[in-house]
């Protein structure tokens, strides 16, 4: 006959107490200061919900809890465990080979027999002497239970010397299924468990085993620790134990640390600051720079970017200027005084430093960016820790020389960013769609067709939420989106009911997988990864392996010249780019075109694409039937008949001149810097103006003619010197009659034509900074090919 179990007095609820969380973990009594400090960072919510017992110290997580439940034995009144495919425990298994019994008849195994119900405490005998075990001593026989008085003698046989009283404290109770005892732990370490465990279901969403912190709570109880800082992990390496002592720890460690107690160490846990990784100090041997490198850290690191339960490149950002930090101090290291005295540097140590760089860069050991981030870097450290008052007398780095710092002219210059060309080609694109059916989960398959649809970053589609998708006014659809980049939430943007369609239709899906959690709370693309109620979504991280896995699979892709196309460049980002390019192709303005990529300048949207070749064309053309020569005869006057050789060539053959292009090849060469005839342009043949042009040839003749106004009222000039000051009649008047052909040219359109070809002169002037096509200039010269077709 089983011992009965004693009787369980009902929880208080945490409102029910004063004094904070303290007495709601340990049922009114105050435990100690220490412990009291962690009890109060626990919800008194979460114990409810996952049974905790304190007057016990036990818990008892109900086996439907998502993340600490357990898989029930299917015979009908067991309470058991069982974990394995056929879900019979190993209790109910050997019942049914006793009484001959098949899975098919389980419903006749007759009902287990159950402890004993609980007794009112009057009734109740005295308690087994085991600290953790929650029986009944054997009455008036012994003074433990049954099951304890066994083991005693079990140990005493093993070792005779054994001391009672310690083997009283240490000992296990009887393991119960779906109960994990915390008696004889320490005060603190029960709180910091249950506040590990708090951290661990809520910021992570992992599931736990209540078989694995049943051992963990019985290596506590055998160690004896004061707190759990002090746990020596035991028993096996591998497995779930070791990362839930692992995740438990780190837990309740975070959340019971402070930025001041985390700043007096070398290596920082970011995690304490909001960020994520650590802060490695160790590389940097100078105990004044160190020590001034962590006050820039803890000053810096409150103005960087947080994201809850996400990564940001911000962490990754601070190690960085450390790591640079690093470096510096290896380079001082070599000195007699190994840099330890701030005083004695100067500039020679700068210096060396940037020597060191150069060579590591000659090395192929750093880049070239890579030598000019370490150089602005250090330079923003040492320029803060100044304003900081870090070298004033007293402080840490007193004395700094002022000659030891980096000045912008020592930053080598960036290299020049290549022109967008991130995009991938139409024909590229649609081999793609094609084979959008091939990529694996279908939420991964909606990631991917929405960074293809909506040119949204990687990061704002992975945190879409459920309630991502409305109407505006007219009933078109709109995506809602978070630009957390640039820490702009709630953004709208228009989208196509094909877009809105497949947002519906994964909406549907995770509806259907989470049915209880309220819309509000549900992203629209959940993990399949700790996720019990929906609200975590895919990290960038998952989208771009799954996105890489499914291009692997793809046969070879072939561009329009049928070569293959390097998959390498089709990554979740090139589809921002793609779609910047596409809108740029269909001729949406760039102001426009920055609206919908959520820039703030345009100058960013107009580092994601190159005008369009099909758009240049057509406003090339445009401009083009109504382009002259210096003499005003109207040329190419169709632009149909335009080669597209010569296209190019106006692309890459000409350079930019006041109202007009130059083609005159040793100008053009050296960049429109070597024109052999002083800029006479009016009057050169090399000269070409199109409509374009229109507002800066009239700007210039009144600027011609006022000039020759007031030079001619100059009463303080010779008259060889008003001669040669004074715009000469012939200009005057070629530019008039350029500008007259202009115009007449533009007469002679009918309104429709007017009106493209004003669109076409709009795009050019809008672009002409970005070379868009026209005027354009290129140093670049023409290949072979192209060479020899001009
Ligand atoms: S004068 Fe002639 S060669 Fe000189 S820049 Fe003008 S167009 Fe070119």
């Amino acid at each position: 006959m089983s011992t009965p179990l004693k009787a369980v007095p009902a929880t208080p609820s945490p409102s029910s107490i004063p004094g904070g969380a303290g007495p709601v973990v340990f049922a009114g009594r105050l435990p100690d200061l220490q412990a009291r400090a962690a009890a109060a960072l626990l919800d008194g919510a979460f114990l409810t919900e996952i049974g905790w017992d304190a007057h016990q110290h036990v818990l008892r997580p109900a086996a439907a809890h998502p993340l600490l439940g357990r898989p029930l034995c299917r015979v009908g009144d067991c309470e058991a465990t069982a974990v394995n495919v056929d879900k019979i425990c190993p209790g109910c298994r050997r019942r049914m080979e006793k009484d001959g019994l098949d899975i098919a008849s389980l419903t006749v195994l007759p009902p287990r027999l159950r402890p004993r119900p609980f007794l009112p405490a009057a009734l109740e005998g005295e308690d087994c002497r085991v600290v953790a075990c929650l029986r009944e001593r054997r009455r008036g026989i012994a003074e433990y239970c049954e099951v304890h008085q066994a083991r005693l003698r079990a140990a005493r046989r093993a070792d005779p010397a054994l001391e009672e009283s310690g083997w009283r404290a240490t000992e296990s109770p009887v393991s119960v299924a779906g109960e994990v005892n915390f008696r004889g732990l320490a005060d603190r370490v029960v709180c910091e468990v249950l506040l590990g465990l708090q951290q661990r279901c809520r910021l992570d969403g992992v599931k736990t085993k209540d078989s694995d912190l049943r051992v963990f709570a019985e290596h506590l109880r055998r160690q004896q620790v004061r707190r759990l800082q002090d746990y020596v992990p035991a028993g096996p390496t591998v497995g779930t134990l070791p990362a839930l002592v692992g995740s438990v720890g780190t837990h309740a460690r975070r959340a019971q640390s402070s930025t001041e107690d985390e700043v007096v160490k070398d290596v920082w846990d970011l995690a304490v600051f909001g960020q994520n990784g650590t802060l490695d100090f160790t590389g940097i041997s100078q105990d004044w720079l160190r020590r001034a490198a962590k006050r820039w850290a803890a000053d810096d690191l409150p103005r960087r970017r947080v994201r809850p339960n996400r990564r940001t490149s911000s962490g990754l950002a601070v190690r960085h200027h450390i790591g640079c930090l690093a470096r510096l101090s290896q380079v001082l290291r070599l000195r007699e005084d190994g840099g330890e005295v701030p005083a004695a540097l100067s500039r020679t140590d700068m210096e060396t430093f940037l020597h060191r760089l150069a060579y590591l860069e000659s090395c192929g050991q750093i880049s070239k960016d890579a030598r000019t981030r370490s150089c602005r870097e250090v330079r923003a450290v040492l320029t803060r820790i100044r304003a900081m008052g870090l070298t004033r007398p007293g402080q840490i780095a007193a004395r700094l020389g002022e000659d030891f710092a980096l000045h912008t002219d020592d930053i080598p210059a960036k290299p020049e960013r290549a022109e967008a060309d991130r995009d991938l080609p139409g024909e590229i694109m649609r081999q793609l769609c094609e084979q959008l059916d091939r990529i694996g989960p279908a939420h991964m398959r909606t990631a991917v067709e929405l960074a293809i649809d909506t040119g949204r970053r990687p990061e704002e589609i992975c945190s879409l939420r459920y309630e991502c998708l409305t109407r505006d006014g007219e009933g078109h659809p709109v995506l809602l989106f978070d630009n957390h980049k640039a820490q702009r939430l709630g953004r709208r943007l228009p989208i196509s009911e094909t877009t809105a369609t497949v947002i519906t239709t994964q909406q549907q899906r995770v509806r259907a997988r989470y049915p209880l959690t309220p819309p509000g709370d549900l992203v629209l693309l959940p993990t399949d990864r700790r996720n019990p109620d929906g609200s975590r979504a895919i990290t960038p991280f998952s989208a771009a392996f799954s996105h890489r896995t499914w291009i692997k699979s793809l046969p070879p892709l072939i561009t329009r010249d049928r070569v293959e196309f390097d998959k390498r460049h089709i990554v979740l980002y090139a589809y921002r780019h793609t779609y910047a390019q596409r809108h740029a192709d269909a001729g949406v303005p760039v102001d426009v075109l920055c609206e919908l990529m959520d820039h703030r300048k345009i100058t960013t949207t107009q580092g994601y694409y190159r005008i369009g070749e099909g758009r240049r064309r057509g406003a090339v053309d445009k401009v083009t039937t109504l382009q002259f020569d210096r003499h005003g005869n109207r040329i190419w006057r169709q632009a149909a008949e335009l080669m597209d050789s010569e296209h190019v060539r106006r692309a890459v053959g000409s350079v930019a001149v006041p109202f007009g292009t130059c083609g005159e090849p040793s100008n053009v060469k050296a960049g429109g810097h070597s024109c052999p005839f002083r800029f006479r342009c009016t009057g050169c043949d090399h000269f070409r103006t199109d409509v374009s042009y229109l507002p800066d040839l009239t700007a210039y003749l009144d600027d011609l003619l006022r000039n020759r106004e007031r030079i001619r009222a100059a009463v303080e000039l010779d008259d060889w010197a008003r001669a040669e000051a004074l715009p000469s009649e012939e200009e005057i008047s070629r530019v008039r009659h350029l500008i007259n052909r202009i115009r007449s040219g533009m007469d002679d359109l009918d309104a429709g034509e007017r009106e493209q070809v004003h669109d076409a002169v709009t795009l050019v002037r809008r672009h002409r900074t970005l070379a868009l096509g026209m005027p354009r200039m290129r140093v670049a010269p023409l290949d072979a090919r192209q060479e020899k077709q001009s």
